[in-house]
């Protein structure tokens, strides 16, 4: 348990201290928004993009190890990303797990 509450720490540094979300399917800049960005704004100026959190339960208190948080600017990116998870995992586990967040970008 002790390992759980690290990671979480770590996972809110992160959270606050970015400057910059990136795609983790694609690798585009989802934060800050560029002025060529073709995304539908809302009217504080934020885009919407997805947040997962994935990982498995095959190793009982260390599967929190397996743990990763990724952010993907739409949900075509959200797709292939799912699709290579569970293809990559299939063999290897049955108790992986694919959590899907939208969000919103920070304000300007
Ligand atoms: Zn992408």
């Amino acid at each position: 348990m002790v390992n759980y509450v690290k990671k979480m720490e770590l996972r809110e540094v992160e959270v606050t201290d970015h400057t910059e979300i990136i795609c983790d399917c694609c690798g585009k800049l989802i934060f800050p928004i560029q002025d060529n960005d073709e995304r539908k704004l809302d009217f504080r100026g934020r885009a919407k993009y997805y947040h997962a959190r994935s990982g498995h339960h095959d190793w009982g208190n260390d599967s929190i190890d397996s743990l990763e948080y990724l952010d993907f600017c739409s949900l075509e990116c959200v797709h292939k990303q799912l699709d290579k998870f569970y293809k990559e995992d299939e063999p290897y586990s049955d108790t992986a797990y694919f959590e899907i967040e939208a969000e919103s970008t920070p304000e300007k």
